[in-house]
C-alpha cells in the first residue's frame, strides 16, 4: 500500500465503535392469524430479547466514566417495557397486531425504545432455540436514524444529554 492508502486504512482501522448488549426474557403467548401453518394455533415461548446499544463515545467523566452506557440503565430503561406488554401477555392485544412475528416484535421493541432516547441500534428476538430475528436499521449511526425517524440532529443530541442526566441522577440495580 502507498501513502494515501495507508492514511485512509488507518482511519478506517481507528473510527471508535462501542457495542454493548443486554439479555431480556419473557414468557408470552402470540397466533398468526394468517399463518398457514402450526402458527396460526395459540401458543406461547419463552422469549429472549437481546438489546444492543452502539456509540462511538464514552462517558468521560463521573461514575460511569469509560462506559458506553451503563447495563443498570439499559435494564431500567428495557424493563417497563418487558413487564407491561410482553411478560406474560399475549401480544396480539398488548401490540394490537394479528400476526405479532418476532420481525414484529423486534421492530415494535426498537421504535419504543428510540422514542425514549435509548440510542438503539439493534433488537434480537429469538422465538425458539433455533429461530432468531434481528432488526437494525440501514445507518449504522443512531444519530442519522433518529433524523430518518424524523428528527433533528440537534434533537438527537438534546435527547441523549437529557438522558445522560437522567441517568446519573438514577441509582441502578444489578
Ligand atoms: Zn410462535
Amino acid at each position: 500500500m502507498h501513502g494515501p492508502l495507508i492514511l485512509l486504512y488507518n482511519s478506517i482501522r481507528k473510527k471508535k465503535m462501542y457495542t454493548i448488549r443486554k439479555q431480556f426474557k419473557f414468557e408470552a403467548s402470540h397466533q398468526l392469524m394468517d399463518h398457514d401453518g402450526k402458527c396460526a394455533r395459540l401458543h406461547g415461548h419463552s422469549w429472549v430479547m437481546w438489546v444492543e446499544v452502539r456509540g462511538d463515545s464514552l462517558f468521560t467523566d463521573g461514575p460511569k466514566r469509560n462506559m458506553l452506557m451503563d447495563y443498570a440503565d439499559l435494564k431500567i430503561a428495557v424493563k417497563p417495557l418487558v413487564s407491561e406488554f410482553l411478560d406474560h401477555h399475549h401480544l396480539n392485544d398488548t401490540l394490537s397486531v394479528d400476526m405479532p412475528t418476532s420481525e414484529y416484535i423486534a421492530e415494535w421493541a426498537y421504535d419504543k425504545l428510540f422514542a425514549i432516547g435509548v440510542p438503539i441500534f439493534a433488537i434480537e428476538i429469538e422465538e425458539t432455540c433455533t429461530s432468531m430475528c434481528r432488526f437494525e436499521p440501514e445507518s449504522s449511526d443512531p444519530g442519522i436514524a433518529f433524523v430518518e425517524h424524523g428528527g433533528t440532529l440537534e434533537q438527537f443530541n438534546n435527547e441523549m444529554e437529557k438522558m445522560r442526566q437522567m441517568y446519573r441522577q438514577t441509582k441502578g440495580s444489578e
